[in-house]
């Protein structure tokens, strides 16, 4: 089907920055163009925006910002009153700014994402597509780590049986009606990547190439990462649970088993049983046992949280 050429929908880009200011200054001079150009292209709506959700830099981010705000009509910008990740970040952008747009695209202030993908993902929303995903076709720039640890992330929870789309992080696009039905998921443990594909509609895919970024260092060390991984398990899936009752299962019938032995040598009067069989268990047990506990509390963690239902950001400031 090709798509309606009357219609030039009006588009948000969102932009979570966290000390940038390396790039973001040159970065946003990038998206802006770029604005323009397809607005003059007829592909855009004139009204069609920039949107910096600064997620409380404590670098010069928000002054460079400032001032691109005050230079451009069509950058706009909010601060978060704290550092909440770039999740929160990313939601914010997406709450705020859904009923003023057709649709909003998420892409990170590094651009590792390509930014020249995104016309043809207006084209595939003008075909009827409420959420098109971009998805890395191929990742040489990133480190031979990142490639491997990002694979095992998303293996893993495909085999926990949540729903993410392979090679997909944050570049997407979703529509007025998507972002609307996000502020239905009033979760508190976020994990957006998880969410969107939760929802159905029409969706479709773009690929892309990520590149590397520039300058400036990535803000998803190995320890946000792990966070991040746990995140997206524990708020999509209970199968670590389930494996908790297997495993509980499986050392109960080993420890009938047992029994029935240790029963026998009783019997026979060969009681002293050696040291060996004694210390194992003990520390096999104790071991499964912490581990088990610390899922459990994993998720006791989470249900904390969402229980209180604090607020998810705080807007400081909006230009
Ligand atoms: N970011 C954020 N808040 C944070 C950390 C990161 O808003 O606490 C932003 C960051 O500025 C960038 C995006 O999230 O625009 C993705 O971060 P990064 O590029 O460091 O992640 P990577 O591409 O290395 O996975
Ligand atoms: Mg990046």
């Amino acid at each position: 089907m090709e798509p309606d050429m009357d219609f030039k929908p009006v588009l948000g880009i969102i932009v979570p920055c966290y000390n940038e200011e390396e790039i973001i200054g040159q970065n946003l001079a990038i998206l802006h163009h770029f604005l323009v150009q397809n607005i003059h292209d007829q592909l855009l709506s004139d009204k069609s925006y920039i949107v910096v959700v600064d997620d409380h830099s404590k670098d010069r981010s928000w002054a460079i910002i400032k001032k691109i705000v005050t230079e451009h009509k069509r950058v706009k910008a909010i601060r978060l009153a704290a550092n909440k990740g770039h999740q929160y970040a990313l939601l914010a952008g997406l709450c705020e700014f859904s009923a003023m747009s057709d649709c909003l695209v998420s892409v990170d202030a590094d651009l590792q994402d390509d930014i020249g993908v995104i016309p043809e993902m207006i084209r595939k929303f003008g075909q009827g597509n409420e959420i098109v995903y971009g998805v890395r076709s191929r990742r040489s720039h990133d480190s031979m780590f990142k490639r491997i640890s990002a694979m095992a992330f998303y293996r893993l929870l495909n085999l926990l049986g949540v729903n993410v789309l392979f090679d997909h992080a944050d570049f997407r696009l979703t529509s007025r009606r998507v972002n609307e039905e996000l502020k239905n998921f009033q979760e508190v443990n976020l994990f957006l990547r998880g969410i969107f594909p939760l929802m159905g509609f029409n969706t479709a895919v773009v690929y892309y190439q990520r590149k590397e970024r520039k300058a400036g260092k990535t803000k998803y060390p190995l320890r946000r990462m792990i966070s991040l991984a746990l995140d997206g398990i524990t708020s999509f899936s209970i199968v670590p649970l389930r494996i908790i009752t297997f495993i509980g299962f499986a050392v109960f019938i080993i420890c009938l088993v047992l029994m029935v032995y240790a029963l026998l040598a009783y019997l026979n009067g060969r009681t002293v049983a050696g040291w060996f069989s004694t210390v194992l268990p003990f520390y096999f047990l104790g071991g499964i046992q912490i581990l088990c506990i610390g899922i459990l509390g994993e998720y006791l963690g989470k249900i904390y949280r969402e229980v209180k239902r604090r607020p998810r950001f705080i807007i400081e400031e909006r230009l």
